[in-house]
C-alpha cells in the first residue's frame, strides 16, 4: 500500500468514526471537535512567543521557528508568483540563497525551507519589534489578502482543518483527532507554546480566535450556519 493509499484509508476511518464521536458536533457537512476548538483557549498576539519578557524562555519555540511547514502544490504555485518581491524584504533573499531555495521536496512531500536557526526563511526581524512573516507583511503592504499567498497551514495554526469528500473536520493542532489523521505529528512539540498556554482568565476559544480563517476557507454562509448552531447549543463562540 502506498503512502497516499495509507493516508486516504486513515481519513476514511477517522471521518467514519466522527459520526458517533461524543466530542464532535456535526452541522451540515462540518464536524466540530468541541474539546479541541472550544474548550481549548489560546492567546495568539503579535510577538507573545518571541519577545514578551514573561515568555522569554520560549524564544525560538514558536510555530515559525519550530515546525517543518508542509506545503501543498497550490501553496508553492501561489507563492512562486510573489517570491521575487518578498525576497527584497530585509534579509529574506539572503536566507533563501543560503538555503538554496525557499521550498524543498522529499519523500514525505513539499516543505518550506528553514534558516540554519530552524526558523522559516520568510521569518525576518525588522529593526524594531518581533520577527514577522514577510509574506504576510508583503501582502499587507500591498493592500492584498494575505490568505491568498501565505501557506494554508501557517494561516490556520493552531487550528487543523481536514477535508474528506466535501466533509470538513475542524479540530486543533495536537488533538486526538488530528493525531489520528496525521501520525507523523507529535503533541510534544507544541505543549509549551505561549499561545497555547494562556494565563488564567486570558485567551479565547481556538475556534473564536481563528474564525476569520474558517469563514475564509468554508465560506461565509456555511460558517455562519455552523456558528449559529453552536450558539443555539450554548457554546461560547
Ligand atoms: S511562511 Fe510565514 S507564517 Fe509560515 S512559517 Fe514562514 S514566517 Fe511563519
Amino acid at each position: 500500500m502506498t503512502q497516499v493509499d495509507d493516508q486516504e484509508k486513515r481519513y476514511e476511518e477517522v471521518f467514519r468514526s466522527l459520526k458517533t464521536d461524543p466530542d464532535v458536533v456535526k452541522i451540515g457537512y462540518v464536524y466540530v471537535d468541541i474539546p479541541a476548538t472550544i474548550d481549548r483557549l489560546v492567546a495568539c498576539s503579535d510577538g507573545l512567543c518571541m519577545s514578551s519578557r514573561k515568555f522569554k524562555k520560549l524564544k525560538g519555540k514558536t510555530c515559525c521557528t519550530t515546525f517543518n511547514v508542509p506545503l501543498e502544490t497550490e501553496d508553492v504555485e501561489r507563492l512562486a508568483c510573489i517570491v521575487d518581491e518578498v525576497k527584497e524584504i530585509r534579509d529574506v533573499g539572503k536566507a533563501i540563497e543560503k538555503a538554496e531555495g525557499w521550498w524543498r521536496h522529499d519523500e514525505d512531500g513539499l516543505w518550506l525551507e528553514d534558516r540554519p536557526s530552524g526558523a522559516c526563511v520568510f521569518l525576518s526581524v525588522p529593526p524594531e519589534g518581533p520577527p514577522l512573516c514577510t509574506i504576510h507583511e508583503w501582502a499587507l503592504t500591498n493592500g492584498l489578502e494575505f490568505r491568498d499567498y501565505k501557506p494554508e497551514t501557517c494561516c490556520l495554526f493552531p487550528l487543523y482543518l481536514a477535508e474528506q469528500e466535501n466533509e470538513y473536520l475542524v479540530t486543533g493542532y495536537g488533538s486526538r483527532l488530528m493525531l489520528a489523521l496525521d501520525e507523523e505529528e507529535s503533541e510534544d512539540e507544541i505543549e509549551n507554546f505561549a499561545c497555547l498556554c494562556p494565563a488564567p482568565g486570558v485567551g479565547k476559544p481556538l475556534l473564536v480566535e481563528q474564525q476569520q480563517e474558517l469563514e475564509y476557507r468554508l465560506g461565509k454562509d456555511r460558517w455562519g450556519r455552523v456558528l449559529g448552531r453552536l450558539r443555539e447549543m450554548g457554546h461560547p463562540v
